[in-house]
C-alpha cells in the first residue's frame, strides 16, 4: 500500500472516530437537556398541583364564610346547638330537629345554588368540643353522629375557634375541606357566642380538573392507601365504592384529571413509580411520559408526621414530542457528521492527490537540480585537481631552471668580477631565492588542498630537527645581528614519531618571518612538553622574538593568504603573505592551531601544541635533561653543539678550521657544494662552522669526517 493511501487511511479513520465522537457528545447532551428539562416540568407540576389543591381549599373556606356570616344561619346553629344541648347531646330530640328542618330549609337552595358555582360537595354543621354532626346539607338524613377520629379539621377548628383547610376523608367520601367557625350573637345576653364549625368540601376531581384545564399537557391522578380508606370510611359506604371501584398496589384512584388516566394508572410500566415514588421517563405502548409521583397527606397527617400517608399523586406529562425532537437534533447531527465527513474525505483525498503530485513534482525538480549541481561539483573537482596538476607540474617545471639560476648564480658570485657585477649577481642570487620560496609555497599549499602532502608518522630526533631549522636560519639571523636560539624543555622526549616535515615546514615559516621583521634581539625557539601520557606526549612549540610586532587589528587577518600588515615594510622584506595562512594549513592538518601574541614595538611570539608519540623503538626517551640548547649564536655568543660527540668533533675541528686560510677556505666551500650542500658562507671559517652545526647530526657527523680527511 502506497504512503500517501495509508495515510488517507488514517487520516479518514481520524475525522471519523472526531466526528462520531461528536455527535455523540451532542446527544448525551441534548440528552442530558431533555433529561434536566423533565426534571424541571416534573417539579413544576407538583408546585402546580399543590397550588390547584391549594385554591380548592382556599375556595372551600370562601363558601364556609359566605354561609357562616349569614345572621340566620348562625341563629339557628345556636339554637340548634342549645336544643341538642337540652335534649341529651347527640342527634338531640324534637326540638333539635325542627331547627335542623328550619336550617336545611333556609340554606337549600342557595347551597344548590353555590355548589354549582363554587363546585363544592358538601356542607356541614358540626357542634364542638370535637365533632358533632348537626347537619349535612348534602345528606340530610345522616346526623347526631359523632366524628372526632375522622374530622381532625373540624375538632381542630372547634377547639381554636379559627378556619382551618386539609384534606381529609370522611365517614362517606374523601376531600379537600375548608372549615370555619360560626359564632352569633346571643339574643339574651347580646353577646357573640361560639356555636360550631361549618365545613365546606369538595372532591380532589374539581382540582385535577382545573389543573388540566390549565395544563392540558398535565394528566393527573390522586390515589387513597387501602388502610387510610378503611380506618375513615363507613364500612358499607367503602363497601359501596369498592362495587365500583378496585384496589391496585392497595389503593384505590380517589380523582384523576380526565377519563383515560385511570386507565393509564392500571398500565404495569407504572407499577415502579407507584410503589417506590419519584420520578421517571415511563414508555406505555407508543407513548413517552414524564412521571412523578408523591406522598398525598391529610390534615391529620400534616400535623402529626407520625402518621401514614393518605395516598399518592402521580402527575404525568406526554413528552413524546420532546423525546422526538431530542431524536431529531440527534439523527441531524448523525446526518450532518455523515455529510461532514463526506465532504471531508473529499477535500483530503483532493488534497493529497494535489498535494503529493506537487511533491512528486518538486521532488523530481529537485532530483534535476541535485543532478545538475552534483555534475557541477564533479566538474569544479575536475577543474581543482587539474589546476592543481597543472600548479604542481609549473611549479616542478618552473624549480628545475631555478635550480640552475641559483647554482650559476652562486657559483658565479665566488669568482672574481667587478664590483657592480657583484652587486648585480646578488641580486640576481637574492631574487631567485625568493622566487624559488615562493614557488615553494605555492607548491605546497597545492598539495595541503590536494591532500597529497604525506602525513604519515616517522620517527624522528626533535633535538636534531631544532638544530638543522637553527643552522638554516643561522646565517639569516646573523646578517642581522640577531641572536637565534632554541630552548628544549626539561624531559622535552627527543626521539619522536610524528611529521617532521610539516612541523619543520611550520618552524621555518615561524624563524623566517621573526627573523625578517626584526631588526635586533632575539629570536627564541621553545620547546615545552604539556603532557606525556603513555606513548603519547603533547608539546608546545613557540617562536618568540622582539621585532616590529604585530597591532591587534591585524592578528587574525595574518593568516589570510596574501595578507600583508603592511605591504610597503613587507615589500622590503621577501614574502607574498602566503607563509602564515600556509604554515596555518598544515597545523590544521597536524590538528592543532596556531596562536599569536604581538605587542606593536615590543615583538611577538607564535605557538602551537601538537600531540605527537614517543618513539618507544628508539630504545629510550631521550630528554633533554633541562639543557638549554642554543644552537645559534650570534658573534657574541657560541655554545658547544647540542650533542656531546658533535661537540668534541668539533672542537677537535676548531684549531686546524681557525688556521684555515681564505684560499683554503674557498676550496672547502667548492667541495661542500659538490657534495650538493648549501655552503653560502663557506668562506668564512666560523660560518663554515655553524654550517656543520646547523646539519644533522648523521650529515654533520659525516661533513666532520670528510673535512678531517682532506685536514
Ligand atoms: P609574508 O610572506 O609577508 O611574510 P606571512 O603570511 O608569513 O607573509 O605573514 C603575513 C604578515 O604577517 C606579514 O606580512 C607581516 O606583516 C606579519 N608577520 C608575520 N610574522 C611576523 C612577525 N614575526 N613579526 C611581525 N609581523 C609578522
Amino acid at each position: 500500500m502506497r504512503v500517501r493511501q495509508r495515510f488517507f487511511i488514517l487520516l479518514s479513520v481520524v475525522v471519523f472516530v472526531t466526528i462520531m465522537l461528536y455527535v455523540y457528545v451532542y446527544s448525551v447532551i441534548d440528552n442530558n437537556r431533555l433529561m434536566a428539562k423533565m426534571d424541571a416540568d416534573a417539579q413544576e407540576a407538583k408546585y402546580a398541583f399543590q397550588a390547584e389543591q391549594h385554591a380548592s381549599e382556599l375556595r372551600m373556606l370562601q363558601i364556609a364564610t359566605f354561609v357562616a356570616n349569614d345572621p340566620k344561619v348562625q341563629q339557628l346553629f345556636l339554637k340548634g346547638k342549645r336544643a341538642v344541648a337540652a335534649e341529651g347531646g347527640g342527634a338531640g330530640g324534637v326540638e333539635a330537629e325542627k331547627i335542623r328542618a328550619q336550617l336545611y330549609e333556609h340554606l337549600r337552595y342557595s347551597s344548590d345554588i353555590l355548589a354549582q358555582q363554587f363546585q363544592f360537595r358538601q356542607l356541614q354543621f358540626h357542634l364542638g368540643p370535637g365533632s358533632l354532626s348537626f347537619l349535612r346539607i348534602h345528606q340530610v338524613d345522616k346526623f347526631g353522629d359523632r366524628m372526632d377520629n375522622v374530622r381532625f379539621t373540624v375538632v381542630a377548628t372547634n377547639a381554636i375557634q379559627r378556619a382551618v383547610t386539609g384534606f381529609e376523608t370522611g365517614r362517606v367520601v374523601s376531600g379537600i375541606r375548608g372549615v370555619v367557625p360560626v359564632f352569633a350573637v346571643d339574643g339574651a345576653t347580646g353577646e357573640n357566642v361560639y356555636v360550631g364549625a361549618l365545613e365546606a368540601g369538595t372532591s380532589f376531581n374539581i382540582a385535577l380538573e382545573s389543573l388540566k384545564k390549565n395544563r392540558p399537557w398535565l394528566d393527573s391522578a390522586v390515589l387513597l392507601h387501602k388502610h387510610h380508606l378503611q380506618r375513615n370510611m363507613w364500612p358499607n359506604f367503602l363497601a359501596g365504592l369498592l362495587e365500583k371501584k378496585q384496589f391496585f398496589h392497595d389503593m384505590l384512584i380517589e380523582a384523576t384529571s380526565s377519563g383515560e388516566v385511570a386507565g393509564l394508572m392500571q398500565q404495569p410500566e407504572l407499577t415502579g413509580i407507584l410503589t417506590a415514588g419519584g420520578h421517571e421517563l415511563v414508555t406505555v405502548g407508543d407513548k413517552y411520559l414524564n412521571v412523578c409521583s408523591f406522598a398525598l397527606r391529610d390534615f391529620r397527617g400534616l400535623t402529626d408526621v407520625q402518621q401514614p400517608d393518605a395516598g399518592l399523586v402521580v402527575l404525568c406529562q406526554d413528552v413524546g414530542a420532546a423525546i422526538a425532537t431530542h431524536r431529531r437534533n440527534v439523527n441531524n447531527m448523525m446526518l450532518y457528521g455523515l455529510l461532514l465527513f463526506i465532504s471531508l474525505e473529499l477535500l483530503i483525498y483532493f488534497g493529497l492527490r494535489y498535494m503529493t503530485s506537487r511533491l512528486e513534482r518538486e521532488l523530481s525538480l529537485s532530483q534535476q537540480r541535485q543532478a545538475a549541481s552534483d555534475k557541477l561539483a564533479l566538474s569544479a573537482t575536475e577543474a581543482a585537481r587539474m589546476k592543481g596538476t597543472f600548479l604542481s607540474m609549473m611549479s616542478h617545471e618552473l624549480l628545475t631552471p631555478l635550480h640552475t639560476i641559483i647554482g650559476m648564480g652562486q657559483l658565479l658570485s665566488t669568482s672574481n668580477m667587478e664590483a657592480e657585477h657583484q652587486r648585480c649577481i646578488d641580486k640576481i642570487n637574492l631574487s631567485a631565492q625568493r622566487l624559488f620560496n615562493l614557488i615553494g609555497e605555492v607548491l605546497t599549499i597545492v598539495k595541503l588542498e590536494d591532500s597529497s602532502l604525506s602525513t604519515e608518522a616517522t620517527p624522528f630526533n626533535l633535538q636534531q630537527l631544532i638544530q638543522h631549522l637553527s643552522g638554516h636560519f643561522l646565517p639569516l639571523a646573523q646578517n642581522k645581528s640577531l641572536i637565534l636560539k632554541s630552548k628544549i624543555g626539561e624531559r622535552v622526549p627527543v626521539y619522536l614519531r610524528g611529521y617532521p616535515d610539516l612541523l619543520e615546514r611550520v618552524l621555518s615559516q615561524l624563524v623566517g618571518n621573526a627573523i625578517k621583521f626584526s631588526s635586533g634581539g632575539e629570536v627564541i625557539i621553545t620547546i615545552n612538553m604539556l603532557q606525556l601520557k603513555g606513548e603519547k606526549v603533547t608539546l608546545e612549540f613557540g617562536v618568540t622574538d622582539q621585532g616590529i610586532g604585530i597591532a591587534a587589528g591585524h592578528l587574525t587577518e595574518i593568516f589570510e593568504p596574501f595578507y600583508q600588515v603592511d605591504s610597503s615594510i613587507s615589500r622590503a622584506h621577501e614574502g607574498a603573505g602566503l607563509g602564515l595562512h600556509l604554515a596555518q594549513k598544515i597545523c590544521q592538518q597536524l590538528g592543532c592551531r596556531i596562536n599569536v601574541d604581538s605587542t606593536l614595538g615590543v615583538g611577538s611570539s607564535f605557538s602551537f601544541v601538537v600531540q605527537l608519540e614517543v618513539d618507544s623503538a628508539a630504545s629510550s626517551i631521550a630528554c633533554a635533561n633541562g639543557l638549554e640548547s642554543d644552537t645559534a649564536v650570534a658573534q657574541t655568543e657560541r655554545e658547544t653543539g647540542s650533542s656531546e660527540e658533535l661537540g668534541a668533533l668539533l672542537q677537535q675541528l676548531h684549531i686546524p678550521l681557525a688556521n684555515l686560510q681564505a684560499k683554503q677556505c674557498q676550496q672547502l666551500g667548492q667541495q661542500l657544494r659538490n657534495k650538493s650542500w648549501p655552503t653560502t658562507y663557506s668562506d668564512d671559517v666560523d660560518k663554515l662552522i655553524l654550517l656543520i652545526e646547523g646539519y644533522r647530526f648523521s650529515e654533520a657527523q659525516e661533513v666532520l669526517a670528510w673535512l678531517q680527511k682532506m685536514l
